[in-house]
C-alpha cells in the first residue's frame, strides 16, 4: 500500500507526519520515500545507517556539426525552446530540455545522439524497520520528476507499506509523487491560511480521483477554520494534533515522536490502521 503526504506548502508538518507513519508501522519492512528532492529532510529523522548512493541521469541531446546542414527541424520541433539556431549551428539549452528524445528522431541528417547528464542522486539506507529512500536534484537542475520516477518504480517502493514524502504544493513533482499512492494524507495547519494551503492539495487530489483525508497539525483550543473547510466539503477528518512543547521540542531535535513517546506511537499507529481501513473501503466500494 501506498500512502502519500502531501500539503500546500513547507513547514505544516508533512515530513513530520511523514516519518511517524512510516516509523510507527509493525511491519518488518516499511518504506518511506523522500520526494521533496529539492530539500530532503525526512533523513535527519531517520538517520539511517548502511547508506548507498546512486546518481540519477537523464539524456540530453548533442548535435555533430560535421553532420548537420541547418536545416532548423529540431528547432521548430522543440516545444520546450531548448534548441537554437546560432550562426547556421544548434545549440542545446540543457537547463530547459525535457529530455523527451523527439530532437534525435526528427533530424533528417541523424547528426543528434545522446549522452548522460548527471541531475541528482538517490541515497538508501536502513532506520530499524524503515528501509529511507532520499532523492536529492542537484542545485539549478530544473525538474525532480525523473529522480521521483526512479524512485516511485524501485522494487522497494512495491513491497509492503511505503509512505511517500511529497514535494510542498502542486507542481508537477507533486502530481509524479502521488500519481500510483493508493491514499493521500492532506496536512493542514489549523488557520485561514492554512484552508488556502489545504484547498491547493484538495484541489489536486480531486483531480486524480484520490482518496484522501486530512490531518491537522499544530492546533490549538481555538477556531479552526481548516475544521469548518473540512466539514463543508465532507472531507474526512484523520487525526487532529495538538500542538505541544514536548512535540516541538522533540521535532527542533530531529528525534522521531513516535519511536521516543508512546502517545505519538499510539496516535500514528492509529492513523495508520484508519489509512488502511479507508483503503480496503475504497477496494470493496470500487470492486
Ligand atoms: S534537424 Fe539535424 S540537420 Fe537539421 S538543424 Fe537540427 S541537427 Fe541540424
Ligand atoms: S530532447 Fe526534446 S526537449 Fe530536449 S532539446 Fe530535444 S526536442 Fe527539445
Amino acid at each position: 500500500m501506498k500512502i502519500a503526504v502531501l500539503s500546500g506548502k513547507g513547514g505544516t508538518g508533512k515530513t513530520f507526519v511523514a516519518v511517524n507513519l512510516a516509523a510507527a508501522s509493525a511491519e518488518p519492512h516499511s518504506v518511506y520515500i523522500d520526494c521533496d528532492v529539492e530539500e530532503p529532510n525526512g533523513h535527519l529523522f531517520f538517520k539511517p545507517a548502511k547508506i548507498n548512493t546512486k546518481p540519477v541521469h537523464i539524456k540530453v541531446p548533442v548535435v555533430d556539426e560535421k553532420l548537420c546542414n541547418a536545416c532548423r527541424k529540431c528547432v521548430d520541433f522543440c516545444k520546450y525552446n531548448a534548441l537554437a539556431l546560432v550562426n547556421d549551428k544548434p545549440f542545446v539549452f540543457d537547463e530547459i530540455c525535457h529530455s523527451c528524445g523527439g530532437c534525435s528522431l526528427i533530424c533528417p541528417q541523424n547528426a543528434i545522439s545522446e549522452r548522460d547528464k548527471k541531475i541528482g542522486e538517490i541515497q538508501t539506507g536502513i532506520s530499524d524497520n524503515v528501509n529511507v529512500i532520499t532523492g536529492m536534484l542537484e542545485p539549478g537542475q530544473e525538474s525532480g520528476v525523473p529522480i521521483i520516477k526512479t524512485m516511485l518504480s524501485s522494487q522497494e517502493a512495491n513491497l509492503g507499506l511505503t509512505v511517500i514524502d511529497c514535494p510542498p504544493g502542486s507542481a508537477c513533482t507533486v502530481m509524479e509523487s502521488i500519481r500510483d499512492a493508493d491514499y493521500c494524507i492532506l496536512v493542514a495547519e489549523p488557520t485561514l491560511f492554512g484552508v488556502h494551503n489545504l484547498n491547493i492539495v484538495y484541489d489536486l487530489v480531486k483531480f486524480f480521483k484520490k482518496p484522501h483525508g486530512v490531518v491537522m497539525n499544530k492546533c490549538l483550543d481555538t477556531d479552526n477554520p481548516v475544521e469548518v473547510f473540512c466539514h463543508r466539503n465532507d472531507m474526512k477528518i484523520l487525526a487532529k494534533i495538538q500542538f505541544n512543547k514536548k512535540l516541538a521540542l522533540m521535532n527542533s531535535k530531529a528525534l522521531i515522536a513516535a519511536r521516543e513517546d508512546n502517545l505519538y506511537h499510539d496516535l500514528f499507529v492509529s492513523l495508520l490502521y484508519k489509512v488502511k481501513e479507508e483503503v480496503q473501503n475504497e477496494a470493496i466500494t470500487n470492486s
